[in-house]
């Protein structure tokens, strides 16, 4: 189906501006011959006047090479324990031990939430939990004791195993990890994610998001970027966007994913995701960025990145976006659950997928399933020889 910018531009009331310069055409023109881009050129497209231009030459690149097929994974939620060493100022997700909501998931609920999603057909078990709690709170040692682990990871471990043995694939997200932590966990993963967030050391700096959380650190999140790429590791990253960067970070931001990229061929999917305002967070009445900056920063990542990258962004975040993103070149809607709720953003419900499918077709494309791992990495190269045949048995019924 043919691009219809002037649909769009019409729709969210963009001009389209005569006076445009010929760089971001000409930088366009470079990123659709396959050329890298710099730093400045990306920032220069992500900042181009010309909206109309930069989404139709992303949708174009997108569909050149994966087609007008969207993917979709459907998923359970696992908070493993929502106890967290970091403080960032845009989060709901953290507790302290002592506050009301307070959890750690015992092997049990794992079980039961693993069996559960499994039978309404999902494949994948997200492991999504706060940072090193064991660092900050007594409390949580005990309990880490009580379970016969010491680490919060040993205990991901043994949550993976669970969800395994219930057919599921387990994806983790367990904030900053070392290499030897990884290790640990990439038997029993099918792959694994950390998001970068933003290049920028400012926002660490004080009265930014990260001034409490040392785990944000741009360096340490790059080096764990890095640390996957050579542990072969299928790896889930990306941009948060609204957190008080700029577009020129966002755009560096993208640069430097894309570089790890290139060294080790490991990123599997890099998500552009918008922060959402919430009452009780800090940063409750800074404001969430547009649906135009989401849709500029998806393109954007997508001519940066180039087509074989899987772009994705998560559609409860943006139920009225669909269409807008699409034509903003993604390729991915990311973890859907039939079950569980999303526990980062509690107030944003899942899309139904069936709904979902039906905006897809409607806009000339076809929604379908996907593992946690890309097809493009099942083999025994990215996936542990152990955890091979589950991976294929789940991907042969797709
Ligand atoms: S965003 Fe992640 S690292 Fe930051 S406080 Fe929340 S759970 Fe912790």
């Amino acid at each position: 189906m043919a691009y219809n910018g002037a649909g769009i531009m019409a729709a969210h009331n963009i001009e389209p501006d005569s006076h445009e310069p010929h760089q971001p055409r000409s930088i366009i023109d470079r990123a659709l011959a396959g050329q890298l881009l710099s730093s400045d050129e990306a920032a220069a497209l992500i900042e181009a006047d010309d909206l109309g231009l930069l989404l139709e030459a992303a949708s174009a690149l997108r569909d050149r090479v994966k087609g007008r097929d969207i993917t979709y994974s459907p998923k359970v939620f696992l908070p493993v324990t929502n106890l967290c060493r970091d403080r960032c100022t845009y989060c709901t997700f953290r507790k302290d031990p002592w506050d009301p909501g307070a959890w750690t998931m015992m092997p049990h609920e794992i079980i039961d939430w693993s069996r559960r999603g499994r039978a309404l057909g999902c494949t994948e078990a997200l492991m999504c939990l706060g940072d090193k709690p064991e660092v900050a709170f007594k409390q949580y040692r005990e309990t880490l004791k009580s379970l016969g682990v010491r680490t919060t990871i040993e205990y991901v471990h043994r949550a993976c195993e669970l969800a395994l043995t219930e057919g599921l694939l387990p994806h983790t997200n367990a904030g900053l990890m070392s290499l030897e932590e990884m290790r640990m966990l990439r038997p029993v993963n099918a792959s694994m994610g950390l998001m970068l967030e933003d290049i920028s050391t400012r926002l660490r700096k004080r009265g930014g998001p990260h001034q409490w959380a040392p785990d944000k650190e741009p360096v340490r999140r790059m080096r764990m970027l890095e640390e996957a790429g050579q542990l072969r590791i299928p790896f889930t990253t990306g941009i948060l966007l609204g957190i008080g960067e700029t577009p020129a970070e966002r755009a560096q931001s993208l640069i430097a994913i894309r570089d790890v990229h290139r060294r080790y061929g490991h990123i599997q999917e890099v998500i552009i995701q918008n922060f959402r305002a919430k009452p009780e967070i800090p940063m409750a009445n800074a404001p969430e960025p547009s649906e135009i900056e989401m849709a500029r920063a998806i393109a954007t990542a997508r001519l940066v990145l180039g087509g074989e990258m899987n772009i994705q962004a998560p559609p409860n975040l943006s139920p009225n976006d669909v269409e807008l993103f699409l034509r903003a070149g993604i390729n991915d809607w990311g973890g859907i659950s039939p079950l569980t709720r999303d526990y980062v953003n509690p107030e944003a419900p899942w899309p139904h997928v069936a709904q979902l499918a039906d905006r897809c077709a409607r806009a000339g494309f076809r929604l379908r399933e996907r593992l946690p791992v890309y097809q493009e990495y099942i083999n025994d190269v990215w996936i542990d020889p152990d955890l091979l045949p589950a991976v294929q048995r789940l991907a042969d019924r797709l």
